[in-house]
């Protein structure tokens, strides 16, 4: 599949048209941002290990069942994906408490929860992402009510899939973030990434921080991190 113009460039990726107007190609960047891109930098390698990372995420969530944008890997940093509408949500699943959470309500990181979260923030950068509920979604109009119930179904979904699959490589699955789009038939389908970017994990044992969040705090050694996960999930 030939790599057209370039459609977006965000933050972490770069996006790119193909001959097919129903494919995408994701070419992901070492590039890294935190709090609403007030902090800047650069994670070498980021890229490939994101982009390896995502497509087995979302290999392994096909087979379980939740559908997915992914086509196929085509090189280190590089993915075809089926194209989608974005829902303009950040859906995020919450295990154990950390970041904003923690934040918010005033409590220590890590307390475990008896059942996980969800919270749904509007992706739009120009108002740094706020907060709202299912009420606020639909009277902004950013999705059906059957939309956000799916949407729902399927974020839980994935959660107790990563929560046993990180389980299995000593990595406790904190939070994540998860953006859903409309395939051209309205269909939902789980798409953008899901990495050391957007996954808080800590080591079962250790409890060492091997996420964004060595960057966003600097804790040094956050190519290492990457690195790690890298080698757990892939099994390298
Ligand atoms: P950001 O826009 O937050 O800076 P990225 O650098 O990750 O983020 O850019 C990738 C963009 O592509 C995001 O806006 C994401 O919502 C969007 N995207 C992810 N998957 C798809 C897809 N399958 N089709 C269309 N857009 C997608
Ligand atoms: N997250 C993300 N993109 C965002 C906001 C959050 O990927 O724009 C992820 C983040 O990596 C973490 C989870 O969502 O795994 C919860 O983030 P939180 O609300 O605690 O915000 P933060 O502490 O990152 O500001």
């Amino acid at each position: 599949m030939e790599k057209r113009e370039m459609l977006y460039e965000g933050k972490a990726k770069r996006v790119y048209a193909t001959e097919n107007p129903e494919i995408l190609l994701v070419d992901y960047k070492d590039d890294a941002t935190a709090f609403n891109g007030l902090k800047k930098g650069s994670i070498a390698g980021k890229g490939a290990i994101n982009n390896r990372v995502t497509n087995f995420m979302m290999r392994l969530l096909e087979q379980k069942g939740v559908p997915t944008h992914y086509v196929e890997e085509l090189s280190e940093r590089e993915t075809l994906v089926k194209k989608v509408q974005i829902v303009p949500l950040e859906v995020i699943i919450r295990n154990i408490s950390a970041g904003s959470f923690a934040k918010h309500y005033g409590v220590e990181e890590g307390i475990v929860f008896d059942a996980p979260t969800i919270e749904f923030s509007y992706k739009n950068d120009e108002l740094g992402d706020p907060l709202l509920n299912e009420y606020h979604a639909l009277a902004l109009k950013l999705a059906t009510k059957e939309e956000i119930d799916t949407i729902k179904r399927y974020a839980f979904k994935v959660n107790e899939v990563m929560k046993e699959f990180f389980k299995g490589i000593g990595v406790d699955l904190v939070d994540f973030k998860l953006e859903f789009g409309r395939l051209s038939d309205g269909t939902i389908v789980l798409a953008d990434e899901i990495s050391p970017d957007t996954c808080r994990f800590w080591d079962s044992v250790t409890h060492e921080k091997l996420d964004k969040d060595r960057f966003r705090r600097d804790l040094g050694n956050v190519e290492g991190a990457y690195q790690e996960m890298m080698r757990r999930i892939l099994g390298e």
